[in-house]
């Protein structure tokens, strides 16, 4: 990717004119970022690697791969990836993960889940060196996250508060409300929003009268997993909404947690699926392995 004076503003521009529009453009928004590194990349001579595991023959896992694959090789990101058999040990799959702890060239170890059944996903995450983690999900970065100090944010979170932050969104002392407690999505969100002064209720499945609390909101973040959770009814005029939500109609089409159609004349900004959350997680993911570089070589804390 060749990234020009020009087509850096052009991709502005597309992101101000989307913004005009009531759209928070999360493509637009990811190859701003992405230009950006890659400028970043290329004045400075960095040189980050990412390595990523796929084990087994999951299908999604694949083509996940083979975009960061193709993400990483446009902005100059080295990138490898190992493909285990489905098959392999825990004990395998350890001592690849402690090589690559070991191995001074590497800055991210991307550990793409689902793992097949006999592997235990919370183990094998944690055996990831958290200097490494460029996915944020090792407990020693949540707890940073938690704490206050410098980590690796969770990419998908991180996403989503990026794409508030371009489009200008106040979030100091908005009332915001994020519908899901997932460790991966809902928790760091809370977090995130909390740090930018933002006051936060979090909502999940056991949630009692979930509409009365969303009409009170500034923001919605819906990350759910569910079709249509969020309707017309329970929306307040000139909300903010970031839906993370992936899910297929009957159709087979890719759609969020927004009923988007009816949802959208009441907002003042909103992500559509795809094109909101989706493309910032994988920049996120590229932001921290230049991250980690940085850090190796001083550049950063
Ligand atoms: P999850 O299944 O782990 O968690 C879902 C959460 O939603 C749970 O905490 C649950 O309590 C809550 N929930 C479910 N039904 C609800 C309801 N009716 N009312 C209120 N809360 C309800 O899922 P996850 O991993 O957190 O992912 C959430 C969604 O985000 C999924 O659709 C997933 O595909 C999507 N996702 C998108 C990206 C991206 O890059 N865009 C990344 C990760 C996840």
């Amino acid at each position: 990717m060749e990234i020009t004076v020009m087509e850096l503003h052009e991709i502005t521009a597309q992101i101000d004119t989307k913004l005009a529009e009531g759209i928070i453009d999360g493509k637009a928004i990811a190859n701003e970022i992405r230009a950006n590194m890659k400028i970043e990349i290329d004045e400075k001579g960095l040189k980050p690697y990412l390595v990523t595991l796929l084990v087994g023959d999951d299908p999604a896992s694949q083509v996940y791969v083979n975009f960061k694959e193709k993400a990483c090789n446009a902005i100059g990101i080295k990138n490898n990836v190992y493909r285990l058999s489905k098959d392999t040990t825990e004990e395998e799959l350890f001592a690849k993960i402690d090589e690559l702890n070991n191995n001074e060239e590497v800055d991210g170890i991307l550990l793409q889940l689902p793992l097949p059944d006999h592997l235990k996903e919370q183990d094998a995450t944690m055996r990831i060196d958290p200097k490494k983690d460029v996915d944020g999900l090792h407990f020693v970065n949540q707890g940073k996250l938690w704490v206050g100090m410098p980590t690796f944010k969770s990419c998908t979170p991180w996403g989503s508060i990026e794409l508030l932050k371009r489009a200008k969104v106040t979030l100091k002392g908005a009332n915001a409300v994020v519908i899901g407690r997932s460790n991966l999505v809902g928790r760091p969100i809370v977090r995130m929003l909390e740090a930018e002064n933002a006051t936060v209720t979090l909502c999940h499945s056991r949630t009692v009268d979930l509409p009365s609390i969303t009409r009170r909101a500034d923001i919605i973040i819906a990350a759910a997993g569910r079709i249509n959770l969020i309707t017309e009814d329970m929306v307040s005029e000139g909300c903010v909404i970031i839906d993370v939500g992936i899910n297929r109609n009957e159709a087979g089409k890719l759609v969020g947690d927004v009923d988007f159609e009816n949802v959208k004349p009441k907002t003042s900004l909103i992500t559509p699926v795809p094109g909101g959350v989706g493309p910032m997680t994988i920049t996120m993911l590229l932001a921290n392995t230049l991250l980690s570089y940085k850090r190796k070589i001083g550049l950063e804390n």
